[in-house]
């Protein structure tokens, strides 16, 4: 179908506010759930210079939904009527929803990764679950760990007084057992491990690499989850799956945040069937732009 058949009056605008933004997924993510949904809207990619001019501009022109992308997850949240507690311990807002006082900020980089751990089978409550990086995206990682009632949380980084930020932030939301440490001190952790990996050893110029030099932690891990998805397979990915470790790329948690903010922005409740087919569809387009 043409775009002329499918964009007119009534059209629904949501849009993802970054910079650069050329070479997001999520206008492919968003435009295809809106398909698969058959409903009225469009979501574009804003490249964004000034963002606060653009959050009142697009206040002013009644944009139900927008995503906040690097390097604004933060900077953002200033500008909001209201947090969602998540968001708020995460310290980072990626969905904006409009209403009557302003826009409300959540992210759903939580939801996303807590889906993609349910769509793998792995069940945090009660276990130890070892959070690899200290960034934007282990404090999504470190909220879930706890919002999902995990026994005991590490945060193991490079940096020590980052790993120690998100601690001390993330207590100030939800209580829970949270330790810090160093590479070296993985071995010293006790017990069957969840790890997530959320450094961005394994793509770009690191893909060759893991953050993990000693591959004995393995023999005792019963889960990897790596937040990236480009490549597909990691390093570390590759490196557990020789000790027998299930593991998960990135991408079921990008399709599932973005599924969480359609699904905030509507008001809609997408059943798990067609929540399915949606990331079925976009795992295969995925594969294919990737070859
Ligand atoms: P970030 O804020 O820049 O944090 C990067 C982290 O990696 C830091 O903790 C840094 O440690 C660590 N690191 C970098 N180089 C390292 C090295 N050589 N050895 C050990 N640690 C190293 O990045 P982010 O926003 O958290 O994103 C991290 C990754 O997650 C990216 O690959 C991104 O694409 C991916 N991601 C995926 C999704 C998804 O939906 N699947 C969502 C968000 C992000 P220091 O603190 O010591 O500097």
């Amino acid at each position: 179908m043409d775009i002329v058949d499918l964009v007119n009056g009534k059209t629904t605008s949501f849009m993802l506010f970054g910079r650069p933004v050329f070479h997001s997924f999520s206008p492919v993510l968003q435009n295809t759930i809106a398909k698969a949904l058959n409903v009225n809207t469009i979501y574009t990619a804003v490249n964004v210079d000034n963002l606060e001019a653009a959050v009142k501009g697009a206040y002013a022109m009644r944009i139900k939904g927008i995503n906040v992308t690097v390097p604004y997850k933060e900077e953002v949240m200033p500008l909001l009527c209201g947090i969602d507690k998540k968001a708020e311990a995460i310290g980072a807002v990626n969905t904006l929803k409009y209403t009557e006082n302003g826009y409300y900020g959540y992210n759903t980089d939580i939801i996303g990764l807590t889906m993609s751990l349910k769509l793998q089978g792995i069940d945090i409550k009660g276990k130890t679950v070892v959070v690899l990086g200290a960034g934007g995206a282990a404090r999504a990682a470190v909220t879930m760990a706890l919002t999902e009632g995990a026994a005991k949380t590490y945060i193991v980084n490079r940096t020590r007084k980052n790993a120690e930020a998100i601690r001390d932030n993330v207590l100030k939301y939800y209580d829970g057992e949270v330790y810090v440490c160093g590479y070296s001190q993985l071995d010293d952790i006790e017990g069957e491990l969840i790890i997530i990996q959320t450094t961005s050893v394994g793509m770009g110029e690191g893909v060759y690499e893991s953050p993990i030099k000693d591959n004995k932690i393995f023999e005792r891990t019963a889960a990897l989850v790596d937040i990236i998805y480009n490549p597909m397979e990691t390093k570390i990915m590759a490196d557990a799956w020789i000790y027998g470790v299930p593991t998960a790329n990135g991408l079921d948690m990008l399709i599932y945040q973005g599924i969480a903010s359609f699904e905030i922005w509507t008001g809609f409740k997408i059943d798990d069937k067609t929540k399915l087919k949606i990331r079925d569809r976009l795992r295969l387009y995925y594969e294919r732009e990737k070859k």
